[in-house]
């Protein structure tokens, strides 16, 4: 009798095994984030998926089967609405081993499907990128309009608020998300900008979800930006690293120890992101060579950082400075050569006095206001042409871009102007000018 029952337990234990080893991978979560133009699904599992999937029209619908997994989560208490996702839920799987999701959608969709490896707050993912295409092209229609209008145009500024969605970007001590932060400065920068008539700024993201690193100046492109800004809030392994730094795009390698460690890490963040990136890296950089041999990459260069250098001027009467001088590292988000762009980290997250300060609305309105402060005066200096700004300064002082050739010498005696004079409204310290740099002239 005793033996029995043991023989007994011993099956049920076997059978346990059993069915544990068939399902060893679990999806414990399901989270969906809307953007303007997509929506990202993801499904949390405890292992890496193998999956496969198809579609079905009448209605449509995208159907994943997991392989060795169990469900553990009730899909359908997902209560955030998306455009295009009607429900997610189960339906009847292949067999007992595995799960088949059937995400219902409201029209037929581009979907990209891939599995991404655990980071930091999250484990293995199933990614869902769903995307409508027609709804992408014209939700950038009215911004080519407005920018194409009679009066003098408005200088468009474009702010990029750093990862978003399913990617938080760092994580401060005390669980601080730099998405957050930065979406806040952004947002508080962009008020700043439209308040005043003239500039007008346009945002990458204007909530929690995802872009892509290369989808940021591509967005910038299309509307027609004079400048792309990308905020960020920096992070390091060890808590010490503190203060706000700058970063324009560098032709070369990076120039610093620092700004080596900022690109493998930003090739991380693409990878966190999504496979898509990784695949079309190659061709940007290709890309990019083509372009760096291109004139307009030079003015804006130059431009990025001038500006950069203003920032810094302006970050420094309300936080500490990492770096006093504008950094160079060639990252995603500043591949744009033909738009000047720049990228401000606000400061560490990784610092437990730093992340307190982000968490501070008062101190990110005034990083904000300090990065505004800047812009508006490289614009009130350097209006770009046909813009609102140009015309007002046009009868207010005049300017001189430094071609191939031109020394200070030549550009006095052309506008008649005392060199001591040029270097004085200028800040000049030596003789020396470069190609691009645009110099104020003074009145005679
Ligand atoms: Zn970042």
């Amino acid at each position: 009798m005793r033996n029995l029952r043991l023989h007994g337990l011993c099956i049920f234990l076997l059978w346990m095994w059993a069915s544990v080893s068939y399902a060893q991978n679990a999806v414990e979560a399901l989270r969906l984030w809307p953007s303007p133009s997509n929506t990202r699904v993801v499904l949390d599992l405890t292992e890496a998926p193998e999956y496969s999937y198809f579609t079905l029209s009448n209605p449509d619908r995208l159907v994943i089967d997991l392989k060795n997994t169990s469900a553990s989560v009730d899909l359908t208490a997902q209560k955030k609405s998306s455009p295009l996702v009607k429900k997610v839920r189960y339906s009847t799987p292949k067999n007992d081993s595995s799960v088949r999701v059937v995400l219902e959608l409201t029209k037929k969709l581009t979907t990209e499907i891939f599995a991404l490896p655990p980071t930091a707050p999250y484990k293995n993912r199933l990614v869902i990128d769903l995307t409508d295409g027609s709804a992408a092209s014209s939700a950038q229609q009215p911004v080519m309009t407005t920018a194409n209008s009679t009066r003098d145009r408005d200088i468009i500024i474009a702010i990029d608020a750093g990862h978003g969605g399913e990617d938080p970007g760092s994580i401060g001590p005390k669980r601080t998300y730099e998405k957050n932060i930065t979406l806040s400065v952004s947002k508080k920068l962009a008020k700043l900008i439209d308040d005043e008539p003239g500039l007008r700024a346009v945002m990458t993201r204007t909530g929690d979800y995802y872009i892509s690193p290369n989808q940021r100046p591509e967005i910038a492109r299309k509307s027609k930006a004079d400048l792309l800004i990308s905020i960020h809030a920096d992070a390091f392994t060890t808590p010490q690293p503190s203060g706000a730094s700058v970063w324009v795009l560098s032709m070369g390698r990076a120039n610093s120890e620092l700004g080596r460690w900022m690109e493998r890490t930003e090739r991380h963040s693409e990878l966190l992101g999504g496979a898509a990136e990784v695949i079309q890296d190659t061709v940007s950089e290709r890309y990019l060579a083509q372009a760096l041999l291109d004139m307009s990459m030079d003015h804006s260069l130059t431009t990025s950082y001038d500006i950069s250098r203003n920032v810094i001027t302006e970050l420094k009467q309300v936080t500490k400075l990492h770096k006093k001088q504008p950094q160079a590292a060639s990252l995603a988000v500043l591949t744009s050569p033909d738009i000047p762009s720049i990228l401000v980290e606000v400061g560490f997250i990784s610092n437990p006095t730093e992340e307190k300060n982000l968490n501070w609305a008062k101190h990110r309105q005034r990083l904000a206001n300090s990065v505004f402060k800047a812009l508006k005066q490289y614009f009130k200096r350097l209006p770009p042409d046909g813009t609102l700004w140009a015309n007002n300064a046009q009868n207010e002082k005049r300017t001189h871009r430094v071609r191939s050739g031109e020394s200070l010498s030549l550009l006095a005696q052309r506008y008649n102007v005392r060199i001591r004079d040029i270097k004085e409204a200028n800040n000049l310290r030596t003789d020396t000018v470069r190609i691009g740099q645009v110099l104020t002239i003074p009145s005679t």
